[in-house]
């Protein structure tokens, strides 16, 4: 429980710093350590710097906060969010820290009092934000003042390749000169390798030691499926945690009131979360669902960071994240208290061309846009994975996981997989014929043999490819062309509106060099699952017994592309 205030002060013994373990338990009433979080906090008390790159949860504030209590001065804390700030403040003052924070929303008469507790020393940790510690107004401020250390929290903040890119954290590299001698940390849950250089590159932290742990999170279940009926696909979902809290992910704005006011149409208690509201209508929903026990927040990616809920017992995402990065911060929300909880996605072909499309019309340098395709379709093969999703979401970590977790929705119900060497071959053929220029629907079309407008006036219904698909439903060829995106046998030329081109290893499947083998969709409604339980079965049957003229026309389309394909 909170102790008296100014419990800080008792805690020094002259100039001795105090004893880690007796601030854990005096000032946060804890018992023991957690993880490596001594490790990082001995390194630091004695005046090294550190990288703690600990997953969502594991408590990486106290890795900066007790040595700011041990040490004599203050510790400053940058922190990318003027919400995040305010709540450690407060919960730092409950427990009788002497904390503060200088961000804009001080009104004078506060900031002027932060400013005479840093003259007076009597501060124990100052939150800023980035773009204010390297001013030089700041440095004035805290001329003549001890600082214990620098942490620099989400320091992912810093990296471009993040999720959360912050220039301004740039910035904070210079600490490193401007105060000679004073230990830094950087704090993030964000650990791909890149990330991690990027932080050890732009914070100047090359001789600081790296602590990580694993970041497997094994009570959170994971599971991915089709989008199909996503509304009643989340309702389904949903049905199955009533009575708690968690989050709805939407990336619009207008999607995230959408499916509030639709979620309240069907009894379950849902408010909004997007940055485009009105500040005091999105606190005010942030502190009922902090609050509260049994609320859906539906909201952008603006929320969450830093948010400390730790009864999260559910995060769905109704559209995919751009990396495996962000759809593992956005997962890691749930289940802080380590209970068991669910992580739900409904994705397809159509969120994969959104997000390559927000890729190809972003800012960014033509370097940048690579490694975001990269981490997009990084992302796309955990979705189609046939094996365990948690074991490829660690594996992207660079971790290993022993064997499959048994919690995930692939371990629980393994995925049949089916011989699509054929169907591939059609799938790219269809791609092949109709030249590179059409996206999934009308591809489908020319393979269904849907004569329509489209199909006849570019005369694709002449075409030996047109209707070579009939033996699968459109479903099925859905599937396919996801699976041979996420195979990478097929892309996406975003400029061409989502129009399909052929990878580079289409050839060897087109030579039979490359066994393809399909993951079987899951039956996502009664309808589905007659069709979807039987497409595999029904693509050998009627491939047996299919027409030879049409198999020597796909023949010859096979070799012209073998030939086309073939690298000189
Ligand atoms: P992170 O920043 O790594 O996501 P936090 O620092 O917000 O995690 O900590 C998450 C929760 O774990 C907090 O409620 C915190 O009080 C609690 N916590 C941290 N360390 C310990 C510990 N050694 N013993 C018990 N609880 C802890
Ligand atoms: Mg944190
Ligand atoms: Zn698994």
């Amino acid at each position: 429980m909170p102790h008296s205030s100014n419990i800080s002060a008792a805690l020094f013994d002259g100039e001795q710093p105090k004893d880690p373990r007796a601030i854990l338990k005096q000032v946060y009433g804890y018992d023991a350590f957690r993880g490596k979080q001594a490790a990082v906090i001995e390194r630091v008390v004695a005046g090294g710097d550190a990288v703690v790159l600990f997953p969502t949860g594991a408590g990486k504030s106290l890795c900066f906060q007790i040595p700011a209590l041990a040490r004599e001065g203050v510790g400053i804390v940058v922190s990318p969010l003027i919400a995040l700030m305010r709540d450690q403040v407060e919960a730092l003052k409950q427990l009788g820290v002497r904390a503060a924070a200088l961000n804009s929303s001080l009104s004078p008469e506060e900031y002027s009092e932060v400013r005479r507790s840093i003259a007076d020393g009597t501060l124990d940790l100052l939150y800023v934000t980035p773009e204010r510690i390297t001013t030089a107004g700041f440095k004035e401020l805290i001329r003549s003042t001890k600082i214990a250390l620098f942490a620099i929290d989400e320091a992912h903040c810093v990296s471009q390749w993040g999720h959360d890119f912050r220039p301004e954290y740039r910035e904070l590299g210079h600490l490193a000169e401007m105060y000679p001698g004073v230990p830094r940390l950087a704090l993030t849950a964000t650990a791909d390798p890149h990330t991690r250089e990027d932080i050890i590159d732009k914070l100047a932290l090359r001789s600081a030691e790296v602590f990580t742990t694993s970041f497997d999170r094994p009570n959170i279940a994971y599971e991915i499926v089709e989008c199909d009926q996503p509304r009643q696909q989340l309702l389904r979902f949903l049905s199955r945690h009533k009575g708690s809290s968690g989050i709805v992910y939407c990336l619009s704005r207008a999607k995230v009131e959408e499916t509030a006011e639709w979620l309240n149409g069907q009894d379950i208690r849902a408010l909004a979360y997007h940055a485009g509201m009105d500040r005091s209508v999105r606190d005010t929903n942030q502190d009922a669902f902090l609050k509260e026990e049994d609320l859906c927040l539906v909201a952008t990616v603006a929320f969450g960071m830093g948010i400390d809920k730790p009864n999260v017992r559910y995060v769905a995402h109704l559209d995919l994240p751009g990396s495996v990065e962000a759809y593992y911060q956005e997962t890691g929300r749930a289940g802080r208290d380590g209970l068991p909880s669910d992580v739900w996605m409904a994705y397809g072909m159509a969120d994969v061309i959104q997000r390559g499309r927000m890729i190809d019309g972003g800012q960014s340098s033509e370097d940048i846009k690579r490694v975001e395709r990269a981490k997009l379709n990084a992302l796309l093969a955990i979705c189609e994975t046939p094996g365990c999703r948690r074991q490829s979401i660690l594996a992207h970590f660079g971790e290993a996981h022993p064997g499959a977790c048994g919690n995930c929705d692939t371990c629980l119900k393994p995925v049949e997989t089916w011989d699509g060497s054929e169907a591939a071959i059609k799938a790219l053929a269809a791609i092949y014929r109709t030249g590179e220029r059409f996206g999934t629907g009308h591809l489908i079309d020319v393979l269904l043999g849907n004569e329509n407008e489209k199909t006849s006036r570019f005369g694709h219904v002449e075409m030996p490819v047109f209707g070579a698909g009939k033996d699968l439903p459109s479903k099925t060829w859905q599937s396919v062309y996801r699976q041979l995106l996420a195979a990478g046998l097929v892309t996406v030329d975003h400029e061409a509106f989502g129009a399909l081109k052929l990878g580079p290893e289409a050839r060897a499947v087109f030579r039979r060099e490359r066994e393809v083998r399909f993951r079987k969709d899951r039956p996502t409604s009664a309808k589905a699952s007659r069709g979807a339980s039987s497409s595999g079965a029904n693509a050998r049957s009627s491939l047996e017994g299919a027409d030879m003229e049409l198999f020597e026309a796909l023949r010859q389309t096979r070799l012209e592309i073998a030939k086309g394909l073939a690298v000189p």
